[in-house]
């Protein structure tokens, strides 16, 4: 036997040994790492990339790189964003508020999270007056946009989501962001949604579901369309609701702009909706508060869902605990704002603001009309859906009205794929840009 030779053979193993474990620790060290790392919602991936309003900010921007002359002339219809300055009481109430602040006194720190109940009152006397809405039942918030993606916490994942189509995009990217939702398609369609087509062969009026869903989402007057829903139709929801143990999420962030006093601005003017509704309003629209920032939901106290094992919980609990854990309130001077809104001058404001709104909405609509073109909405609501010439999609629409006439409207198809045909104009707009408008229009179409 060959002492030596043995030895070095077994040198020669044994640092073969080392070796492989320092291969396998690094290995172990490395896949350690790999987990450890910050793992993302992989929801987030499913969201389709050309969400609708910066698709449309890069196609005014190439346009604005290629024509800067036209540029100048540009009139933005596109974005639901309101023009108007804002009411005098609420910026007195705010300025007060703020002087309150800087003094010892009356300095206030931290306030409740569910809103002071200064304006949690105001808010039920007088947007609830007659409809047993109590102030404890209002959380107020900074945006009816945050409180419809918020409100999917105290809700079970995996839930039957119907949504109208076309539809206000933030309830489907808070869906798919929640896992909700399966994969999206080329026409922004994501499977898993129950979508209810709302056309003008429907009357934009859409059919209850065929199957069992648990959460519905309504906004009447509806953005994007402009339509109203009749007490009749909203009765048929709340009985659907109630009898498949459903939760409507009703969003009447244009409440203020609805004309005809026959037609319901509040989902708890239906008899059991306090059973089976949460409603959603905002001082954006009706009180120019879209930079300013306040909006409220209604939880009524009745309200319950499932715990999945027979028991029912109050969602206004959840909604409380929920509120108090993520938000810390909207600001002092912002609430007295909003109460402010609730005055009678600032009362008289709001409704000088509809009328400016609604002023230009009917203009919009009979320039659309004196076009030839089939006109919807505008009459509830600030919004003007229209039906695009034989031939042309909403995208092409979009185009020519940015190329032909310098004016910004909004593609019905980012609102989803029933919105293909169709552009939305707001009125939210100068009346002198809307008068301009309907001077491009009749010169381009009619
Ligand atoms: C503008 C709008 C709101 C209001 O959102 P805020 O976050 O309160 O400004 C809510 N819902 C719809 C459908 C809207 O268009």
């Amino acid at each position: 036997m060959n002492q030596p030779g043995q030895w070095a053979r077994l040198i020669f193993l044994a640092s073969k040994f080392a070796e492989g474990t320092l291969v396998l620790a690094s290995l172990a060290d490395a896949s350690y790492r790999v987990h450890a790392m910050a793992r993302i919602n992989e929801n987030f991936l499913k969201l389709q990339a050309g969400y609708l309003f910066p698709e449309i900010a890069r196609r005014v921007n190439a346009f604005s790189d290629a024509e800067p002359e036209k540029t100048k002339r540009l009139i933005r219809c596109g974005i639901g964003d309101v023009t108007e300055p804002l009411p005098l009481a609420a910026r007195t109430a705010m300025k007060e508020a703020v002087d309150e602040l800087g003094e010892r006194g009356s300095f206030r720190g931290y306030g409740p999270e569910q809103g002071y109940d200064f304006l949690r009152q105001a808010i039920a006397d007088n947007s609830y007056q007659g409809l047993n809405v109590e102030a404890d039942e209002v959380f107020v918030s900074d945006g009816s946009k945050c409180d419809s993606g918020n409100i999917l916490d105290i809700f079970g994942v995996g839930q039957r989501i119907a949504i109208t189509d076309p539809v206000y995009p933030v309830y489907v990217d808070t869906n798919v962001m929640m896992g909700n939702t399966g994969e999206g398609d080329e026409s922004g369609q994501y499977g898993g949604l129950v979508y209810l087509p709302c056309t003008a062969e429907n009357n934009f009026t859409p059919a209850l579901p065929q199957e069992k869903v648990d959460l519905i989402y309504l906004c009447y007057p509806n953005n994007p369309t402009g339509t109203v829903a009749t007490r009749e139709q909203l009765e048929q929801w709340v009985a659907y609701a109630r009898e498949h143990d459903a939760v409507i999420l009703y969003d009447a962030a244009y409440e203020a702009f609805v004309q005809d006093p026959d037609l319901p601005r509040s989902i708890y003017e239906i008899e059991g909706a306090r059973e089976c509704a949460i409603e959603f309003r905002s001082f954006s629209k009706n009180g120019g508060f879209t930079g300013t920032r306040c909006a409220f939901i209604v939880v009524p106290k009745e309200l319950t869902g499932s715990d999945g094992s027979g028991g029912r919980v109050s969602l206004h609990g959840l909604w409380a605990r929920r509120h108090s854990t993520k938000f810390n309130g909207v600001s002092y001077p912002v609430q007295r704002a909003a109460e402010a809104l609730y005055s009678s001058e600032g009362k008289a404001e709001i409704s000088k603001l509809v009328e400016h709104y609604m002023g230009n909405a009917a203009l919009l609509k009979s320039a659309c009309e004196n076009c030839g073109l089939d006109v919807y909405g505008g009459e509830h609501s600030p919004y003007v859906w229209v039906r695009c010439p034989e031939g042309v999609d909403s995208w092409a629409m979009f185009d020519r009205m940015l190329h032909e006439a310098q004016v910004v409207v909004t593609p019905g198809a980012g609102f989803g794929a029933a919105g293909e045909d169709y552009f939305r104009i707001s009125a939210f707009n100068s009346r002198e840009n809307v008068e301009e408008v309907c001077a491009r229009l009749g010169a381009m179409l009619g």
